[in-house]
């Protein structure tokens, strides 16, 4: 009789079990997502309402949410390749290692793990699909830079399932004869699609990957390749949100499927200190978030979504010197600060020295709504003015960081917007600010709380197959 007791109990703790173990998993990567972008996105969202407060984003309506710490095993500060590293495996390694522990070996990540456990997989992002985050999670390169071989891996890895904007360095710059990685991923069975539209006609096809229509920005570039931001985009574009469609329905053919989505711009707007190009890059994230919490809607017994960030960058800070912020001043930039850029330059090159400040202050009130739906006080001017005096004398020092090098002109209106919507930047790179982690769905629990960045990828591999990640 005790043993049939115990039979029974142990019956019944494996259909708890079963039951905890999610089908559909969800795991959301916002690159230098600190949790000042979240807030800067909701408080600027209620005061274009008029109020002061917040508008929340589906991703902070999630019932179990916490932090992450995020050094890498060589700096406090990571970088993309160590966070993502980390956050695919679980395995700290050194800045710019890509998929590998200090020592060169592979760290095997859970899209892999759960791959060889028969699971359908997706990796995605709204970058190119051979950088660094996307990467972690399929390739084992000694370098994030190492793009030819980082996408050389891709078409190899069998993945069900790709998407993002395009390859960086498609051809292998060291040997000419290396195969192009497109040519590459069609002789591996990839049928390649451009854009949502293309998409729904080779939907079938076992092993996609789902490109943005045109190569668009530079592919040759760290930050090129990218998907188009909303700012003005073509009607054809890809949308991260039409990424997250185009998984599932790929995906969801297999009894169980893991989808990464990298939304892996807000980082890039973010080095260049532009808080309203942020605030488009978390709300394009935000669209892709809730359509995959439609799905777990649907799926609420066997969906687990898990959102988290890389590291924080720019040491974002919503207040400065006063009590008051003025975020729906940023609803009057209608393009990145590199796109002001490249109209200010475009005149230089089309004017010359008879350039003038006139046609100047045109851009600045069409791209940036100065002296229109942003006051600019005389003493404001003068010193916009004066950048361009320096323009105009070829003494502009151009202004660089890592995805974006602009002329002084642009960057003195990129730091006055800021100044007038009360947003402050500590620093153009990544900083060690813990970043949020938000979840939903079977097992969400376990993500609350203070963590580090090298328990999630165990965490999710253990709620899905019941095993200890290695
Ligand atoms: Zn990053």
């Amino acid at each position: 009789m005790k043993r049939f007791y115990l039979l029974m109990i142990g019956v019944l703790c494996s259909i708890v079990l079963l039951a905890q173990q999610p089908k559909y998993i969800f795991y959301f990567i916002g690159d230098g997502m600190g949790v000042n972008a979240v807030t800067l996105t909701e408080m600027y969202m209620a005061e274009l309402q008029g109020r002061i407060g917040i508008e929340p984003l589906c991703m902070t309506q999630f019932p179990y949410s916490g932090q992450l710490r995020t050094f890498s095993a060589s700096h406090s500060i990571t970088d993309s390749s160590a966070a993502g590293t980390c956050l695919a495996s679980g395995k700290k390694t050194t800045n710019h290692m890509e998929g590998v522990t200090p020592d060169g070996s592979p760290a095997v990540s859970v899209a892999e793990k759960l791959k060889q456990e028969g699971w359908a997989v997706g990796v995605s992002t709204s970058v190119s699909i051979n950088h660094a985050t996307p990467g972690a999670f399929y390739a084992h390169v000694e370098s994030r830079s190492d793009y030819y071989h980082i996408g050389q891996q891709l078409t190899q890895s069998n993945y069900d399932f790709f998407a993002g904007g395009t390859f960086i360095n498609p051809n292998n710059k060291n040997n000419a004869d290396d195969p192009n990685l497109y040519d590459m991923a069609e002789q591996e069975g990839y049928v390649i699609a451009r854009g949502y539209a293309d998409f729904l006609t080779k939907q079938d096809a076992p092993k996609m990957i789902l490109l943005q229509p045109n190569e668009g920005l530079d592919k040759n570039k760290a930050g090129g390749g990218c998907l188009p931001r909303s700012f003005g985009r073509d009607e054809d574009a890809l949308t991260l949100a039409q990424i997250v469609e185009a998984g599932i329905m790929s995906l969801s053919r297999n009894e169980k499927f893991f989808l990464m989505v990298e939304a892996g711009q807000i980082d890039m707007a973010a080095h260049s200190n532009d808080a309203a190009t942020v605030i488009d890059d978390m709300l394009e994230m935000n669209k892709a978030v809730q359509v995959a919490y439609d799905f777990y809607l649907q799926h609420p017994d066997e969906t687990l979504i898990v959102i988290t960030a890389d590291h924080e960058t720019g040491g974002l800070t919503l207040g400065v010197g006063s009590s008051s912020l003025k975020l729906k001043l940023l609803q009057n930039q209608k393009v990145t600060s590199d796109t002001l850029n490249e109209h200010i330059t475009n005149l230089c090159e089309q004017y010359g020295k008879r350039l003038k400040w006139e046609q100047v202050k045109q851009v600045l009130t069409q791209d940036f709504g100065f002296y229109a739906g942003i006051e600019i006080t005389p003493e404001e001017d003068a010193a916009l003015r004066k950048q361009f005096v320096i323009m105009q004398k070829g003494k502009d020092k151009s202004v660089k960081t890592l995805y974006s090098e602009i002329k002084q002109l642009s960057n003195a209106a990129l730091k006055l917007i800021n100044k007038k919507a009360k947003v402050g930047w500590i620093t153009t790179s990544h900083t060690a600010n813990p970043v949020p982690v938000f979840a939903v769905g079977v097992g969400a629990e376990r993500f609350a709380g203070w963590h580090d960045n090298s328990e999630v990828a165990p965490t999710i591999h253990k709620l899905a197959t019941g095993k200890v990640m290695e």
